[in-house]
């Protein structure tokens, strides 16, 4: 059987090996000329930037993939855990790390930010049972309200109780913690699935457990290679790419699913998206009523070339805004660009050398802002570049303008003409309540049973580990 995926990401790429292993014959089509979507590369002037994301965690999913495909991983990529994994600068001039082992975490947390140890591994301890239930239940296939899922979901309400699911992340923290600036790194993992800790349930705090206890990651390389990885597998097992291919129409009839693009016309018996539901509702025709309020962050980020090296600045790195919670009520109650965003920098270059010429660093610049492209004018680019120059400059004791030598800009608007994300939503719809969380989208879809969705704005969620588990998991529901 001939199956069609729309999208050359990491969601429609998993899923295209894993059929492709199991006997089917599958084509990707891909608007651009490579593959990775947002997981993609730009190579300029010397310096080499991962477009989007560059935190890898949970990689040993990415090797279950290749196992399961008869593959051995290390013949496709190699990575190695990260000592150090975040440090967190905040305003007074105070910075704390975080690393692999929370005891020394914690210890941290005692020395820099003045929280007792105990208490933030007894905070800790919860969330990392809590992970374990919903690794199991949520992750593995689509929900559904059967035995197991309300087996599990009664175990985790009786460890957690009421107040994880009635209160949000940012004030279950400052009960348990009661430290601003410890609460400010807790509260950050809402920002893992482009929401608000100020509205998230409170059990969304089991995300720090990937990071703080399963550890972060670097592909040697960079993210990129975990693309290129997906992209040799499944070539070797078969699947057909074809690039510069975009699909700009469907149609559904009692075959399949007919496609159009701006090259040819297939008939699919089944086909799979890996672009962002709503884009993939729209080139379907269907009218769908779509609330931009309950849409993911979108993001501006500035890839910079630096002239020098920070020592003091590591492969991840966080700058706080003084007031976190108008952060995000800038962002999702008034839908502005924040006044005083938080900055997260990247500098792969500490790691893989090769990212930048001698004597420079690859700067990855971002900042959170609403899904809402037309806010993001010159003026206001402008006015972004221009705080973070400044406040980095302050905090690092140099004239960083003088020392940018590149620079590229990503918007909402070129995100969602690389990549297909609506309104450059980063994760589809945002996870600010228990409804939203209830009601993603699911792989399947509600009326035709030959079309599939895979990728970040679908069932289980965004992020390179989830994409990935969206994509084998729809394959394995196809093969079955
Ligand atoms: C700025 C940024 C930072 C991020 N940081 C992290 C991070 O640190 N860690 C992490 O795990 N995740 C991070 N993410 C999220 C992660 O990148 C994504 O969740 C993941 O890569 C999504 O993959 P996907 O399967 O949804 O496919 P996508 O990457 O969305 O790819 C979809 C593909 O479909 C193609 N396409 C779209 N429309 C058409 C069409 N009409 N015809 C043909 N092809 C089409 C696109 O060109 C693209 O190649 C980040 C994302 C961004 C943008």
């Amino acid at each position: 059987m001939e199956i069609v995926v729309i999208g050359a990401g990491i969601g429609g790429m998993s899923c295209a090996a894993v059929l492709a292993y199991n006997g089917f014959d599958v084509k990707i089509l891909e608007q651009n000329s490579s593959y990775g979507g947002k997981a993609g590369q730009i190579t300029k002037n010397g310096y080499i930037f991962d477009k989007g994301p560059s935190l890898l965690t949970i990689p040993n999913w990415i090797d279950d993939l290749f196992f399961s495909c008869g593959k051995n991983p290390k013949d496709y990529f190699n990575y190695f855990k990260l000592n150090h994994v975040t440090r967190y600068f905040f305003e007074d001039d105070k910075f704390t790390d975080v690393m692999a082992d929370l005891n020394e975490t914690a210890e941290n947390f005692e020395l820099s930010l003045n929280l007792k140890k105990e208490v933030f591994l007894n905070y800790f301890k919860l969330w990392t049972e809590i992970y374990g239930i919903s690794e199991k239940t949520f992750l593995e296939g689509d929900i559904k309200f059967n035995y197991n899922f309300l087996k599990s979901a009664f175990i985790w309400f009786k460890h957690t109780g009421l107040s994880s699911i009635v209160h949000s992340m940012a004030k279950y923290n400052s009960s348990k913690l009661d430290n601003q600036n410890v609460e400010k790194i807790m509260n950050r993992f809402a920002t893992y699935t482009g929401s608000s800790p100020y509205k998230t349930p409170a059990f969304m705090n089991q995300l720090a457990v990937v990071e703080m206890i399963k550890g972060a990651y670097f592909p040697n390389g960079g993210i990129f290679s975990v693309s290129t990885a997906l992209y040799n597998l499944c070539l070797d097992l078969g699947v057909k790419f074809t690039f510069n291919e975009k699909v700009i129409a469907l149609e559904e009839n009692i075959k399949g699913i007919k496609v159009r693009s701006n090259k040819s016309e297939y008939n699919a018996e089944k086909l799979v998206s890996n672009i962002d539901y709503y884009i993939t509702q729209k080139l379907l025709g269907r009218k769908i009523k779509i609330k931009t309020k309950g849409l993911s962050t979108s993001a501006i980020v500035f890839y910079w070339g630096i002239k020098g090296k920070f020592t003091k600045l590591k492969l991840h790195n966080i700058f706080f805004s003084e007031n976190y919670k108008k952060e995000f009520a800038e962002i999702f109650n008034d839908a502005k660009i924040p006044s005083e965003p938080t900055i997260y920098i990247n500098i792969s270059s500490k790691l893989e050398t090769s990212h930048a010429p001698k004597g420079c660093e690859n700067w990855f610049v971002m900042i959170n802002i609403p899904p809402r492209p037309n806010l993001v004018t010159e003026n206001e680019i402008t006015k972004v570049r221009n705080f973070i120059i400044s406040n980095l400059s302050k905090k690092l004791k140099v004239e960083l303008k003088n020392l940018i030598n590149f620079e590229e800009v990503l918007t909402p608007e070129t995100l969602y003409e690389n990549t297909g994300a609506y309104k450059g939503a980063l994760y589809g719809e945002n996870q600010n309540s228990l409804r939203q969380i209830m009601k993603r989208k699911s792989n399947f879809d509600k009326k035709s049973k030959n079309l599939f969705y895979v990728g970040g704005s679908v069932h289980p969620g965004g992020g390179i580990p989830l994409a990935l588990k969206s994509g084998i998991n729809t394959a394995k529901k196809i093969i079955n």
